[in-house]
Parts: structure tokens; C-alpha cells; sequence
């Protein structure tokens, strides 16, 4: 039984779909304006994990992402320049070809974190029809209302406008920032534009036609109805960042609810924010990290995620090198331990490694391992695969889950029970623990290259005399210490894990 926190109850619940069996998910995506920042991504990669313990558990989950290439402006209560607008400018490049290129960098950098590309991914701009569509049935049922050329959703029409609960905590928000304009049109302090056709910004580069003038949708109104338009009138699972709640997640479900008459989405599933030493990581601010920059630093993309899934995804993170650094270490010698096990696995003639065609980055050759059928502890696997959910199932509790992969590590079992049930958790945590790399000319020095020569001697020699037990303890303390023999025709071959 999956059990999740509900921002909307503020406790954990049991959840039950609306349709059995099925699961529909919808996440906030990116604002293409830069590249998403790891903060971001910190948020994608726990959606992630969500979506694929779903699958884990037996749900056939459909899963909508919106891109937002129109309508966000640089202070979320539609105050300040359009942030795509922004980004064209920064750049001398015309809108549309901003926001593919971010769209195309962001699924970049979910594909070197694992995270699965969602089935349906829409752009706003692609939905300006619902959008008007959506507001036309707002302002015929007395929830909108035109003023100064634009269109506004009016809040006084709800019974509860703030369904999150939290009106205080955004009262606060809202009123200390420096850089809110009032918008004189709004009949309520919390009223949000639908349509704008005017706004003291007149350099908006997209414009339609729409009942209301040549303008442009408001950033709310595009989740409504992308998740409408894939999902139908009910979701199950909502989710995106914390800062999401208010206004967006608030906004949405004001108009949506006040649209279809009814309620709308069952489970809010809010991330909180990865932080540096200054506080939380925003695009915003200009300087902030990106996969690219972990890159460029010599670490892996995935030790991201690992550092990510170390903690609850309703705790803020706080992001340092220094605590990647202390990751990598623990990272490392997972890894190495996995491949271990799997090169053990192939060599007891119970699992196969294949190279990944096409997967290497530069110069570098990736193998898979898959355990051959039948070859698992059904029992052992069972019971650890049921552990490994029941973590997941506790409010996606990724740390706890990755204690049930290092008690399978040292569990009484052989190679490929284990190997199997590496593979399985992987599905979930994403960290390419059956995928092994090695350099092309993986430079040794030459003092390691001569112990492990001398160690192939002494295996080989104790083979000869028929002492298979000295021979395997040899291939076992080479494999301990990350160097892989290979039996081949051509004699004995190593590698490094
Ligand atoms: P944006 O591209 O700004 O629309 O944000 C994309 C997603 O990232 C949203 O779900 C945000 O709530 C989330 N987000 C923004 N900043 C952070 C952060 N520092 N940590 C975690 N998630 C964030
Ligand atoms: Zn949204």
C-alpha cells in the first residue's frame, strides 16, 4: 500500500486512484528561458522516482509534462517582464528559438540523470485554443472578468481560494518583495490574469488572436488545461517544487475547479528546494549550478542523483562540493561493489554482459549485465524486492531504500540473486548499477599493472596444481579491490570495474 504526503490535507495518505490500477500524473515543467539549474532537477529527479515506484508497484501510470515558452513573468503575481522574452534578449535570439533550445538542454540533462521523459510533453504555445476556450467558459460563469484590456480570474468568487491552508505564510510572501507592482485592474488583491493584451510591457514577442485582442495567456491557465486536455477532468497526482504552491498550484486549482465544477486533483506532491550557502537556488539570480558545470568538474551526473535520493524529498537539501565530494566517495564504492558482483555473476555462467552499442560518451565502453533467467533465489528475491517497495511505498523514502540495496550487498546469497535484484531496484533508483564502464586505454600504472600480472601467475599456477579453492580466492581479492579477470580462449584478460 503506497502511502504519500498530501499538501492539501497535510498528511500522509493512503493512495487510491481514481481508476484502478491506473495512475495519471501531471508535473510542472520547465520555464525554457536557461538551463535548469540542479535545483530544478532536484525536483524532476524526485517526480521521477515517484512515477517509477508507481510502475514498481504495479500501476500503469500516464504522465503529462507542460513546457512553458509563454506567459511566465519574472514575478510570479504577473507583475515584471515575461521570462522568455527576457531570455531572447540576453541572447539576440527570437523566442522560439530559446525556448527549443532549453526545452532540447533540459531533456539533456534529464537524460545523463535518468529521468524518464514523461509521455506527453506539450508546450504552451501549442494550446492557445483550450486556453481561450477555458476563459471564455470562466467569464460566461461569472469567474473572470475584463479590465484595463486584460482578463482576470476573480477570487472573491470562491468559498476557499486558499486550498493549501497556508494564506498567511503567503500573505508574507507576497508583501516582502520588493519588486511588486500593484495592478490597479485586480477587484481583489489575489486576482491573476487569465489573458493579457496589455501589460506595461509592450515588447511581448507572441501574440494571438482572442476574443479579448491580440495578447498572450497568463502562466496558470496553461497547466489547467494541458492536464485537461491529456489527463481529462480528473488527476490523481499533481506535482512540482515547493514555490510552486502559491500562487501557481493555488491558481490552478481556482480556475480548474471553477471550471469543471468539481474538485479536481486528489494529491499534491510538492519537492522541497535544494539550497546553496545563500539560501535557495534560483535561475533568477543569475549564478546557479547546472549538470553541465557538475560535468566540467569531473563528477558524474549521476552522483547527483545518488546525493539527491540520499535525502527525503520533503527536506530541503542543502548542495555543496563538499558534500558531493563525501557522496562520490560512498558513490564509488557502491558502483564498484555492483559490478563486482555482476562480473561474479557472468563468471559462475549465471548472467551475460553485452557492450551498449552507442551509449559510450568519448572513448569510454559501457557494458550491461542481465542475470539470466531462472538464475535468481525466487525467495530471497521476493523478500528483498518487497522490502526494497515497502521503503519506496513509506513516502517515497529513498534513503531507507537504498539501505535495503546495501543489505542486499552483503546478504547471504550468491552473485546472481544479487545481480538480479540490483538490477530490479535500479529501475527505480536510476543510477546505472548494472552498467559498467571502462576507459579505452585505461591508463594503469605500471606498479599495478605487475601486481596484477603476478597475481594472474599465481592464480595460473595454482589452477595447475589443481587448487581451484587458492585460484578463486585470488579472483575474489582481485575483484575486492576493483580488478576484473576474464576467463577467455585467448587466456586470462582484466579490466578495471
Ligand atoms: P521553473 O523552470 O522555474 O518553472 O521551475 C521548474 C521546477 O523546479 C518547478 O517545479 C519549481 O518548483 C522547481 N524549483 C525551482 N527552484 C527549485 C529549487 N531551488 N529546488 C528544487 N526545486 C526547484
Ligand atoms: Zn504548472
Amino acid at each position: 500500500m503506497l502511502k504519500l504526503y498530501n499538501t492539501l490535507t497535510k498528511s500522509v495518505e493512503e493512495f487510491v486512484p481514481n481508476a484502478e490500477g491506473k495512475v495519471s500524473m501531471y508535473t510542472c515543467g520547465p520555464t525554457v528561458y536557461h538551463y535548469a539549474h540542479i535545483g530544478n532537477l532536484r525536483s524532476y529527479i524526485c517526480e521521477d522516482v515517484l512515477e517509477k515506484t508507481l510502475r514498481y508497484i504495479g500501476y500503469d501510470v500516464k504522465r503529462v509534462m507542460n513546457i512553458t515558452d509563454v506567459g511566465h513573468l519574472s514575478g510570479d503575481s504577473d507583475d515584471g517582464e515575461d521570462k522568455m522574452v527576457k531570455g531572447a534578449q540576453r541572447e539576440h535570439k527570437t523566442v522560439m528559438e530559446i525556448a527549443k533550445f532549453y526545452t532540447d538542454a533540459f531533456f539533456e540533462d534529464c537524460r545523463k540523470l535518468n529521468i524518464k521523459r514523461p509521455d506527453v510533453v506539450e508546450p504552451a504555445t501549442n494550446c492557445i485554443d483550450e486556453f481561450i476556450h477555458m476563459i471564455e467558459v470562466l467569464l460566461e460563469k461569472g469567474y473572470a472578468y475584463k479590465a484595463g484590456e486584460n482578463v482576470y480570474f476573480d477570487t472573491s468568487r470562491l468559498g476557499e481560494y486558499f486550498k493549501f491552508g497556508n494564506q498567511n505564510e503567503e500573505e508574507l510572501y507576497v508583501g516582502v518583495r520588493d519588486d511588486v507592482t500593484e495592478d490597479t485592474n485586480k477587484r481583489n488583491k489575489n486576482d491573476f490574469v487569465l489573458w493579457f493584451t496589455k501589460s506595461k510591457f509592450e515588447d511581448q514577442a507572441l501574440k494571438w488572436d482572442s476574443p479579448w485582442g491580440v495578447g498572450y495567456p497568463g502562466w496558470h491557465i496553461e497547466c489547467s488545461c494541458i492536464s485537461m486536455k491529456h489527463l481529462g477532468e480528473y488527476i490523481d497526482i499533481h506535482c512540482g517544487g515547493v514555490d510552486n504552491i502559491f500562487p501557481h498550484h493555488t491558481n490552478e486549482i481556482a480556475q480548474s475547479e471553477s471550471y469543471l465544477g468539481h474538485k479536481w486533483c486528489n494529491y499534491w506532491f510538492h519537492v522541497h528546494h535544494l539550497n546553496d550557502r545563500e539560501g535557495k537556488m534560483s535561475k533568477s539570480k543569475g549564478t546557479f549550478l547546472t549538470v553541465s558545470v557538475v560535468e566540467e568538474k569531473g563528477y558524474d551526473p549521476l552522483l547527483y542523483r545518488f546525493f539527491c535520493l540520499q535525502s527525503h524529498y520533503r527536506k530541503p537539501l542543502e548542495f555543496s562540493w563538499d558534500a558531493l565530494d563525501n557522496t562520490k566517495v560512498a558513490f564509488d564504492k557502491l558502483k564498484n561493489r555492483a559490478i563486482a558482483i555482476a562480473e561474479e555473476a557472468v563468471s559462475a555462467g549465471k548472467a551475460v554482459k553485452t557492450e551498449l552499442q552507442g551509449a559510450a560518451d568519448d572513448g569510454e565502453k559501457k557494458y550491461v549485465y542481465k542475470v539470466n533467467d531462472g538464475a535468481a533465489d525466487q525467495a530471497v528475491f521476493d523478500e528483498y524486492r518487497q522490502k526494497f517497495a515497502d521503503a519506496l511505498s513509506a513516502d517515497i523514502n529513498t534513503s531507507t531504500a537504498i539501505t535495503v540495496l546495501y543489505d542486499v550487498l552483503k546478504a547471504d546469497t550468491d552473485a546472481a540473486t544479487k545481480l538480479a535484484l540490483i538490477t530490479s531496484f535500479d529501475e527505480v533508483l536510476g543510477l546505472d548499477l548494472n552498467i559498467g564502464r571502462e576507459a579505452a586505454g585505461q591508463k594503469v600504472d605500471a606498479e599495478l599493472e605487475k601486481y596484477i600480472l603476478e597475481q594472474i601467475e599465481l592464480r595460473k599456477a595454482a589452477k595447475k596444481e589443481k587448487n581451484f579453492a587458492e585460484a578463486d580466492r585470488i579472483r575474489a581479492k582481485l575483484q575486492s579491490e576493483g580488478i576484473i579477470l576474464e576467463d577467455t580462449r585467448e587466456g586470462v584478460k582484466w579490466h578495471l570495474a
